[in-house]
């Protein structure tokens, strides 16, 4: 729901109408009928001027293991995708994106193949997180689905702020980075809240991350692990890094050991993604998955294994190409 468009629509209302229709919106309400403290005049202007969302859902894919995947077209006509994921723990965890398309073409990435469109809005960011707080309660945010949220800070960290409004703590949000500097400095010096900050590593060396992550190039890892290690002295939280695991490209055991050197135990924590094939990789085999995380332990850096979610409808990692 675009709250700017409701204010200007409310304009001669009292300004706590504006809390009120937030509080029902972040609450899980699905339409301005259910909010009944509201005159119901004012209810039949907003049906008529303010379209209760955003997007359009164009397609729901449902997995074996509860994952759900929604494409959703913007007013204009751009693609997306969100995905909630329902772990045994009860956890509710939704994966959300930041851009329409991405123009940074990581190389094991599916959204990397699509033709950027745009920056999404707060609105369309929230939006996504909002479609599935109407199915049920949400307790993790993710910035991870398609696109770079350093290449659209203010929107990010706009819905960030938002999010506890529907349940979501800033300790339970992710924002998510290949290491886009400018974004990621701002991150640094702005956010006071302690949102998680994730960094989508994927190699131990620049020769082999530029082959995986073009924007290595232009922001190599020394600076952007020396901005990490600036936002953990600022901050005092650690940074979580991600490693996608592709058979015999980057999860070899030298792959770890220069890892384990790389990555300061005091300031990293890293998460070891089983990669879900988009055509290009192989995934690792379980085993080198465990022979790599074994040689992370024996270096007391602190590291774990991701569980897969939604892969056989192609909402996993890697995945999202706004392909219904
Ligand atoms: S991994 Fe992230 S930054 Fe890279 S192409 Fe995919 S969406 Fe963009």
């Amino acid at each position: 729901m675009n709250l700017d468009l409701v204010s200007n629509v409310l304009a001669d209302e009292p300004p706590y109408r504006l809390q009120q229709i937030w509080e029902w919106t972040a609450g899980g309400a699905s339409s301005y009928g259910e909010m009944t403290n509201l005159p119901a005049r004012t209810r039949a202007l907003l049906e008529e001027r303010v379209p209760f969302s955003t997007l359009e859902l164009v397609h729901e894919a449902h997995a074996k293991d509860g994952t759900v995947k929604a494409l959703f077209h913007t007013h204009d006509g751009h693609p997306i995708e969100a995905v909630l994921m329902r772990y045994r723990d009860g956890r509710r965890s939704v994966c959300i994106s930041s851009q329409s398309g991405c123009p940074l073409t990581c190389t094991f990435c599916a959204t990397g193949r699509m033709r950027f469109r745009r920056n999404l809005d707060a609105w369309e960011i929230l939006d996504q997180a909002l479609h599935f707080r109407r199915v049920e309660p949400i307790d993790h945010v993710v910035f991870m689905g398609m696109g770079e949220p350093m290449l659209n800070v203010d929107a990010v960290l706009a819905a960030a702020r938002r999010l506890p409004d529907m349940g979501v703590t800033p300790r339970r949000t992710t924002i998510s980075t290949v290491g886009w500097l400018p974004g990621l400095k701002r991150f640094v010096d702005e956010v006071d809240e302690p949102i998680r900050l994730a960094l989508s590593l994927h190699a131990p060396a620049d020769a082999l991350r530029s082959e995986l992550m073009p924007v290595n190039d232009r922001y190599p890892l020394e600076d952007v692990i020396a901005e990490c290690r600036r936002y953990v002295e600022l901050r005092r939280r650690k940074v979580f890094v991600e490693y996608v695991m592709l058979a015999g490209v980057n999860d070899g055991p030298e792959h770890a050991r220069a890892l384990a050197v790389l990555l300061d135990r005091k300031v990293f924590k890293v998460n070891l993604i089983p990669y879900n094939p988009t055509g290009m990789y192989d995934g690792s085999p379980r085993d080198a998955i465990a022979a790599f995380k074994a040689v992370l332990d024996n270096a007391h850096l602190p590291a774990t294994v991701r569980l897969t979610r939604g892969r056989d409808i192609a909402a996993a990692c890697g995945q999202l190409a706004a392909t219904a």
